[in-house]
């Protein structure tokens, strides 16, 4: 039988977030500032690493991986990397959390190597407000991507948007619509007040109501789905006749620890047990050093156990 990493907290942990790299295309105000240092590569994962504890990390029943970054597309070898992980034993899920700046040409070698998913942040329809938010990005080229994802079969498409007032709270009405007519999940994440742009941050957090209050404002009031379960982390809402979903990620102010069954491992091969706490464990040094895999699970499987509970995020902001 498969030993599984399980917490303290009887909390079975086996989605596991990587980082493929530190480095983004583009300098989303919320995320990193523009003149941005990025770690030099030998720090990071090399990909037999990451294979390599990928291997191990599905040995402990890990089966479902999302890539993400910084921006994962930027890797050189994505496609290759993609295939190696879709086909190591016991992932069952492979999906990905992108900007969609590249996808155009990668969707379809991506999705033809695995990928089965992908998460595409879109903050705003407008242009103009694109840039002012990515600082560098093309809202055509986003858009070229989703639809060059959805031709690929990579569905249910799900857009992400972060929500900053002053910068695009005015487009949560026309980002909502497109569920209307479209099949896809827009998914309106609670901004996170952290690292570098922790300053600029709170005052400009949306909450879910008052997004909500906004829309019906605006537009139709929305109807909660499924009684308000969550799907993965976001809870579900729906206009009347529409095609896809507006989901809400809460993580400020309703955090969904009770549930959080997930770790990160950074793309400097360091496992992350909470987004918002510093429980960490290195795993790239025992590598180097020529740890073996039985010694590389005990590891895991001790930093796991203690996961921290939760982030206390909201005792800060609300
Ligand atoms: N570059 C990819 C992207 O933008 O989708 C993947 C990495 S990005 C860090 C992953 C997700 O985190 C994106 O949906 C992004 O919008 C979101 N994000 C970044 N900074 C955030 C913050 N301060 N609070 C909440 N979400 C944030
Ligand atoms: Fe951060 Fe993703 Fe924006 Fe890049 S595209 S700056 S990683 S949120």
């Amino acid at each position: 039988m498969t030993t599984v990493a399980r917490d303290r907290f009887g909390r079975i942990i086996n989605y596991l977030r990587i980082s493929l790299t530190d480095k983004c295309n583009l300098r989303c105000v919320y995320c990193m500032p523009e003149d941005m240092i990025f770690r030099p590569k030998h720090e990071l994962m090399q990909d037999d690493e990451l294979h390599s504890l990928v291997r191990v990390f599905a040995s402990l029943g890990f089966w479902k991986i999302r890539l993400t970054g910084g921006e994962p597309t930027v890797r050189h070898n994505i496609v290759d990397i993609c295939r190696t992980i879709a086909g190591t034993p016991g992932i069952r899920s492979l999906s990905m959390t992108t900007n969609g700046i590249l996808l155009k040409d990668l969707a379809a070698p991506l999705a033809e190597a695995g990928l089965q998913r992908v998460n595409i942040s879109i903050d705003t329809l407008d242009s103009a407000r694109f840039r002012r938010i990515t600082r560098w990005g093309s809202l055509d080229d986003v858009w070229a991507g989703i639809e060059a994802s959805e031709r690929a079969g990579m569905t249910p498409i799900k857009l992400n948007a972060v929500v900053v007032r002053g910068f695009n709270d005015a487009d949560v009405t026309e980002l909502a619509r497109l569920t209307i007519n479209h099949p896809w999940q827009v998914r309106f994440i609670e901004m996170m007040p952290f690292g570098d742009v922790a300053g600029f941050a709170k005052e400009q957090i949306v909450t879910d109501e008052e997004i909500r209050a906004r829309i019906a404002d605006e537009f139709l009031p929305l109807q909660l789905q499924d009684d308000g379960q969550l799907d993965g982390e976001a809870r579900l809402f729906r206009f009347p006749g529409a095609q896809g979903d507006v989901g809400f990620i809460s993580s400020v102010t309703q955090p969904f620890c009770a549930n959080c069954n997930r770790a990160r491992l950074t793309a400097d091969g360091v496992l992350r047990l909470c987004l918002l706490r510093d429980k960490e464990v290195d795993l790239l040094t025992p590598l180097r050093n020529g740890a073996s895999e039985d010694e590389l699970r005990q590891i895991i499987l001790d930093g796991v156990w203690w996961k921290p509970w939760g982030h206390g995020l909201a005792e800060d902001v609300i």
